[in-house]
């Protein structure tokens, strides 16, 4: 019989039933939740976003729109989803978080070729073809497992972004607008005068941290780094990254800001903002004193606080190859804890790792994707970067260089991303 059997039923797991299922595969898939919860998951819904609501960028000149390009030609259940419960976020892709997780439940627990079992699983089991796709927070004992099948290495970081409440907001002293006035007016802008700036700066610096753990000691990513420890590379590192305030003068005015912050929708009525960015391991007390300095908040309630969570991952090059396989077995693992980063990344391998199990179960080779597309291309980081490997979302250095030099930094994108299109296009027809 065609079955395989996944662990997790978060976005990689849910991408990966999903496919197989449709495909005539039938699938059980193993979820904790609700039983057992994460340290950061707060619903039983498969799928549930951790963090953001945002699936990111969708134009092709983007890491992060060629990516979900791919996925989306690729049937993506998770970019379909996205799409059908977007709530406005300027030219990204940002949705209701829980009317998305609903309905991603809803397609698996009703789909015929899917049996649900909400059960943490303890212990590999001998059950081929295997998935584990357990995420970044894996439970102890399983993770207990990996670490013995691996012989000891897993890695772990991470830290998340505040949530305030939308009614705790001085409007007065923000605009709605999007950073060059791309897109909708989605996101609500505070800005700051340099006095202002500066206070925001000491106090930070100042303000009471959460000392890191053992296991997370060394490990952040750079995409996710608390905010504080942004700051303490200076001032500048504030002002050209999540503070930046180019694009973002004041719509009626044309005032040009010494710095902003920027607070995105979390939900379509816009009842909380996160406040994009804003990562910390400030202890609580001390985010609030310190986030309240920004104009527009000084009454802000915190629906949820920054903080640190721990995050799993194998060091994908040294034992998976590009379908994410362990070794030569049908063991594979899919999602975070393959080393990529990101929400559409972690779905992202499960799409292909489905194609190798399709075509595993019709007796057919497959080839790899091709280098030159997203998909390739991370999976090709993933199974060989050996040189500091550290977890990664999909970006454009990733790809092969184009034959031809272009100097404009956006065409030359955008060729990339028409190369990577076409490439995927004749490799899904030579595989048809
Ligand atoms: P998950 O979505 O976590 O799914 C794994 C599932 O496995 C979970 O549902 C879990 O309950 C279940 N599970 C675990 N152990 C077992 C077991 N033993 N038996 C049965 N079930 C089990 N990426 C972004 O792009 N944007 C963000 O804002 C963002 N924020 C993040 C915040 C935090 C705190 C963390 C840890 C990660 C964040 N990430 C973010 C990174 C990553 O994109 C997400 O973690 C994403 O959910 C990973 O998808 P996944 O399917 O690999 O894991």
């Amino acid at each position: 019989d065609k079955i395989v059997t996944i662990i997790g039923g978060g976005l990689a797991g849910s991408e990966l039933a999903f496919q197989l299922a449709e495909s005539g595969i039938k699938v059980v898939l193993y979820e904790m939740r609700p039983k057992k919860m994460t340290e950061a998951h707060e619903t039983g819904f498969l799928g549930e976003l951790l963090c953001s609501n945002s699936l990111k960028a969708e134009s092709l000149d983007t890491a992060s729109g060629l990516l979900k390009a791919e996925m989306e030609m690729l049937n993506s259940l998770i970019i379909k989803v996205a799409k059908k419960n977007r709530v406005p976020a300027g030219n990204a892709l940002a949705v209701d978080r829980e009317k998305f997780a609903k309905e991603i439940t809803e397609i698996l627990e009703n789909h015929e070729n899917i049996k649900v079992i909400r059960e943490e699983v303890k212990s590999i089991p001998k059950d081929r073809p295997l998935v584990v796709a357990s995420g970044p927070l894996t439970s102890h004992n399983l993770s207990k497992e990996l670490k013995n099948l691996f012989g000891g290495e897993l890695y772990f970081y991470d830290a998340i972004s505040p949530i305030v409440d939308a009614e705790s907001i001085d409007y007065s002293k923000c605009f709605f607008k999007s950073r060059y006035n791309k897109g909708e007016s989605d996101y609500l802008n505070c800005p700051l005068t340099e006095e202002e700036f500066d206070r925001f700066y000491d106090a930070l610096m100042k303000a009471e941290k959460v000392e890191f753990r053992d296991f997370e000691k060394g490990a952040v990513f750079e995409g996710c780094m608390p905010i504080e420890e942004l700051a303490a590379r200076g001032k500048q590192t504030l002002l050209f990254g999540p503070m930046r305030p180019v694009g973002l003068e004041h719509p009626k005015t044309g005032k040009k800001y010494y710095a902003v912050v920027q607070l995105r929708k979390e939900d379509v009525e816009g009842r909380a903002y996160n406040i994009v960015g804003f990562q910390t391991k400030m202890k609580i007390g001390a985010q609030k004193e310190v986030f309240r300095l920004i104009p527009g908040l000084e009454n802000a309630e915190f629906l949820r606080y920054g903080s640190i969570h721990r995050n799993t991952y194998v060091r994908a090059c040294d034992y998976l190859d590009s379908f994410f396989r362990y070794k030569d077995d049908l063991l594979f693992f899919a999602g975070q804890i393959t080393g990529v980063e990101g929400y559409i990344e972690s779905a992202a391998t499960s799409l292909i790792i489905a194609k190798f199990l399709v075509n595993y179960f019709n007796g057919k080779k497959i080839k790899p994707f091709p280098e030159t597309t997203a998909l390739g291309a991370l999976s090709r980081y993933v199974s060989t970067h050996k040189k500091d490997y550290t977890p990664s979302n999909f970006h454009f250095g990733m790809l092969p260089p184009l034959d031809k030099k272009i100097r404009d930094k956006k065409r030359k994108k955008l060729e990339l991303s028409n190369r990577a299109l076409n490439a995927l296009k004749e490799y899904l027809q030579s595989e048809a």
